[in-house]
């Protein structure tokens, strides 16, 4: 789908290796990857193998920009530490885990903790951390504007709207084991590399209402985003697990062409 609108419009495909999970990815299956999705008939412009104007295009090697975007965020005062474990937010958290989310709405037992101080009437808006003692793994997160309603055009789906603190809470921008989360880095990456169109599956709707509070905070223009609706089975189970480059290499491997995959997936 993202390459039919990239040709439609005269654009340019862009492959990014979202490889942030070092341990998960290693070199040799990067390469696997790149190879099974030339074999599919993707042809992108940019890219790790390739290169570009925008590059590097493995997250791996892009850490100076989501640093810099981290200092950026917490000098702005739009982020403060947390040291809540999971197991604390799913106890507090103070709405049930919506099924179509991937994370409970933070209840903001932190966000007090690290509070913003006032000097001689001038607003201080580094977050305080003197509360941690030094070495505690911290999450940092996006405090949301609560209530403010976060609107945008979808161009599949149309008009869509989230309400900060209702349909979703203050998120994680950055992990307690020093990694960028990955609505920073694709809201980062997605700024750098001047991308104009987003294209991604459905379930991702929401998070893009999160990334369009990152994009204002940070002072970037945001694309426009494109979402697809899931592919699942005749039962209703999602496809998207099946979809990626992993099963390619499986469907390959079986003998399958590069057509009657499409086929089978347009079907579904
Ligand atoms: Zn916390």
């Amino acid at each position: 789908m993202a390459q039919e609108r990239a040709r439609a419009n005269n654009g340019t495909l862009v492959l990014r290796n979202e490889d942030i999970d070092s341990t998960r990815f290693k070199l040799e299956f990067v390469s696997e990857m790149i190879e099974d999705l030339r074999w599919f008939g993707f042809e992108w412009q940019e890219g790790p193998d390739c290169g570009g104007a925008f590059g590097p295009y493995s997250q791996s090697e892009r850490r100076s920009f989501y640093v810099a975007a981290l200092e950026k965020l917490r000098d702005g005062g739009f982020i403060y530490p947390c040291t809540c474990s999971r197991k604390d937010i799913r106890t507090a958290a103070r709405a049930p885990h919506a099924e179509d989310d991937d994370e409970p709405i933070y209840p903001g037992t932190c966000r007090t903790k690290g509070i913003r101080c006032e000097v001689s009437g001038v607003r201080s808006e580094q977050p305080d951390t003197s509360h941690l003692t030094p070495g505690t793994r911290v999450n940092w997160r996006f405090r949301v504007p609560d209530n403010e309603t976060i609107p945008f055009v979808d161009g599949n789906f149309g008009p869509q709207q989230f309400v900060a603190g209702k349909d979703f809470g203050d998120f994680v921008v950055w992990r307690h084991d020093d990694v960028p989360a990955y609505q920073l880095a694709v809201v980062v990456d997605d700024g750098a590399m001047r991308i104009t169109e987003v294209v991604r599956g459905a379930d991702l709707l929401k998070s893009t209402a999160r990334q369009l509070l990152l994009y204002r905070a940070l002072s970037l223009v945001p694309p426009e985003f494109f979402h697809c609706p899931l592919m699942t089975d005749e039962s209703g189970v999602r496809l998207a697990k099946r979809h990626d480059a992993l099963s390619l290499r499986a469907l390959r491997g079986r003998g399958a062409k590069p057509e009657e995959i499409r086929k089978e997936w347009r079907a579904a």
